[in-house]
C-alpha cells in the first residue's frame, strides 16, 4: 500500500515536470521522440542511420540514456550529430528530471528533432513521461513475437512501432502475422513500420514519418 502511494507520488511529480518540458519543447518548435526498446533491438544503430540520412535536412540532437558508458553517445557523434549521455548507474529508466537537467547542454531552440534514447528496458520507461511528442517502440524479430502479450504497457504507450532486423526473420521463428495480431489486440491503432537497419529496407518510411511529424510540429506549435 505505502509502496503504491510512493510510486504514484513519484509518477505525478514526474508528469508535472514532463508537462513543463512539453510546453518548453513546443515553444521552441522541436519534435521530441522518446525511443523505447529492449537492449539490443538496434536503437543506437537506427539513430546513426537516421542522423546520416537526415543530415542537411533537419537539425538533430540526441540524449543517450544508458546504465554505464559513453559509447552510444560516441557512436551518434560519429554520425555527425550532437549527443549527450545520461548514465543512470543502476537506474533502469530516464525520468523528466534527468532530461530537464541535461537540456542546458543542448541548444534546443536550434533543433528540429531531439531523440531521447531511453535505457533498454520495456518495463518502467513506459511509465515515465519525458515531455516527448511521440514514443517510438523499437522491436526486433530476434526478440521473439510474444512481447505484446508480455509487455502491453510499452505497446500502449507507443505511438509508432518499428520492427527491426527484418533481414534476420528467415532465421528465426518470429511470426510477423501473429505478432501483428497480438499488437492489434493490445493497441489496434498502433502503426507499424518494418525495417532492417542492416539492409536499410524500409528505412525510407521511417525517415518520411519523422519529416512529416517535424513539419506538423512547426505548423501547429502548441502554446
Ligand atoms: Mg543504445
Ligand atoms: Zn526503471
Amino acid at each position: 500500500m505505502t509502496e503504491i502511494k510512493i510510486q504514484k507520488n513519484v509518477l505525478s511529480k514526474n508528469d508535472e515536470l514532463a508537462a513543463e518540458l512539453r510546453r518548453d519543447f513546443a515553444r521552441k518548435g522541436v519534435l521530441v521522440l522518446n525511443m523505447l526498446s529492449s537492449p539490443g533491438s538496434g536503437k543506437t544503430t537506427l539513430l546513426e542511420k537516421t542522423a546520416r540520412a537526415l543530415a542537411g535536412k533537419l537539425r538533430i540532437a540526441a540524449i543517450e540514456g544508458d546504465l554505464q558508458t559513453e559509447r552510444d553517445a560516441d557512436r551518434i557523434r560519429a554520425a555527425g550529430v550532437r549527443a549527450v549521455q545520461i548514465n543512470t548507474g543502476r537506474g533502469c529508466h530516464l525520468d523528466a528530471n534527468m532530461i530537464a537537467n541535461i537540456l542546458p547542454k543542448l541548444e534546443v531552440a536550434e533543433l528540429d528533432v531531439l531523440f531521447i534514447e531511453n535505457v533498454g528496458n520495456l518495463v518502467c520507461p513506459a511509465a515515465f513521461d519525458l515531455g516527448e511528442d511521440f514514443a517510438v517502440l523499437l522491436m526486433s524479430v530476434t526478440e521473439g513475437d510474444d512481447k505484446p502479450a508480455k509487455y502491453p504497457t510499452a505497446f500502449l504507450k507507443a505511438d509508432l512501432l518499428v520492427l527491426n532486423k527484418l533481414d534476420l526473420q528467415p532465421y528465426t521463428n518470429f511470426d510477423i502475422e501473429r505478432f501483428r495480431g497480438d499488437v492489434a489486440r493490445v493497441k489496434p491503432s498502433l502503426p507499424m513500420l518494418q525495417v532492417s537497419c542492416t539492409t536499410e529496407q524500409g528505412l525510407e518510411s521511417w525517415f518520411q514519418w519523422i519529416e512529416r511529424k517535424t513539419k506538423a510540429k512547426r505548423e501547429r506549435p502548441r502554446r
